[in-house]
């Protein structure tokens, strides 16, 4: 296991090209030894390039890269002493399982003993026991992406696991389970993993920490809660969450957000002028609805009135769309929560303590 870091990495696959336009902008990044981290963002915005060039298979146009303060840079990806795991499975299809997965290990002359002890290891926590002496051709497509990830994890001596999209081809019944499985072989050998996905769903469960990506560019990083509770721009609140944040837009008064005949209050005074335009920034998992039989909020929270225009059913949640005035605003309730039909008037909760001031795109400070 390693600590990673990219020291003013760019890259660009066109010499000469506007630096606006570069797949991935200048970057500083230190990425911790044995930590788990999910890379993702928007299709093209540089998870891949940002990948490759942590594998060696892309030489960045600029600045170094260290594997424990020593210079990978240029050194290619057989030299680099990682493990990768990609959207399909790359396996020996006439090996056994088994020697699927001893393989890596073989390679770097592990005594027999150690081998078979760590092969069993990963294979009882992958689901994989049971069937070590069937070819691999046997096996079904998701089972043979099973040995991929066991191939990735089985070796604890490798600088960092990187994984591109690795349960792409998984049927998504299996993916809960497997990513549990694999959360547990990385806490357990506490490899350094670098994780792209595209879905965010995926990487707040796997990973301790996401690195949300934008136009090559790293936008913020930070543990699951933390991208959750304080997005640092609108992008990232829109990115990350299903649904998205909230937005609504409105000019600052009184320290407070003046949204039509509302005056929202906010978790606290941006440093901006009486009059300027504030967006309030608020998940939908923190928005009541207030029907008849519910007490009406208190101080800290302020009432918003809208009509509800339509209930989308998650199976254990449902999303609620209210009309503001002409903004949109999403509420997301638990199964059993009373919802009024659709087109009632309805009023909303809103906690002072969870609408966030966004000014210009990004979360402001406070200006107390
Ligand atoms: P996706 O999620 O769709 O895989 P990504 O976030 O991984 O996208 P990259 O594949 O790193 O993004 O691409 C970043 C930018 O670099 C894109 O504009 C892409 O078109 C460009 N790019 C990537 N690889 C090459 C290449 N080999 N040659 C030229 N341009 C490339």
């Amino acid at each position: 296991m390693a600590t990673l870091t990219l020291e003013n990495v760019a890259q660009t696959y066109n010499p000469g090209e506007d630096p606006d336009r570069w797949a991935l902008k200048p970057l500083e990044l230190t990425l911790e030894s044995g930590r788990t981290y999910a890379l993702v963002g928007p299709s093209g915005c540089g998870k891949t390039t940002l990948l490759n060039i942590l594998s060696g298979l892309v030489t960045p146009s600029h600045g170094r890269v260290t594997f424990d303060g020593v210079d990978v840079t240029s050194t290619p990806t057989r030299l680099r002493n990682i493990a990768q795991v990609f959207q399909f499975p790359v396996i020996y299809r006439s090996m056994t399982v088994r020697d699927n997965l001893a393989f890596p290990l073989e390679c770097r002359g592990w005594p027999r003993s150690r081998i078979e002890e760590r092969v069993r290891a990963v294979a009882e926590a992958l689901g994989l026991a049971d069937g070590l002496d069937v070819p691999a051709s046997r096996l079904s497509a998701d089972e043979k992406q099973l040995i991929s990830l066991g191939r990735g994890l089985v070796r604890d001596d490798v600088a960092a696991v990187l994984m591109d999209e690795p349960l792409t081809v998984i049927d998504p019944q299996l993916k809960l389970s497997l990513r549990r499985k694999i959360r547990q072989l990385s806490d357990e050998f506490a490899p350094t993993v670098i994780y792209v996905t595209h879905d965010q769903y995926e990487a707040m469960t796997f990973a301790q920490e996401l690195l949300v990506m934008s136009e090559g560019r790293l936008i913020q990083r930070g543990t699951p809660e933390q991208l959750f509770e304080s997005p640092s721009s609108t992008f990232v609140g829109w990115f990350v969450g299903s649904p998205s944040m909230n937005f609504l837009r409105g000019t600052l008064e009184r320290g407070a957000a003046r949204v039509g005949e509302h005056l929202i209050d906010l978790a606290w005074s941006p440093p901006v002028p009486h009059g300027s335009e504030v967006t309030v920034g608020i998940r939908p998992e923190y928005i009541r609805i207030v029907d008849g039989g519910s007490h009406p909020g208190d101080a800290s929270e302020t009432s918003v009135h809208g009509r509800l225009v339509a209930v989308q059913d998650h199976g254990e949640s449902r999303v609620c769309e209210i009309q503001v005035r002409e903004q949109q605003v999403a509420v997301k309730v638990r199964r059993e929560v009373h919802v009024p039909k659709v087109g009632s008037f309805v009023d909303l909760g809103l906690p002072r303590s969870k609408c966030l001031p966004y000014v210009e795109g990004r979360l402001a400070t406070c200006g107390d």
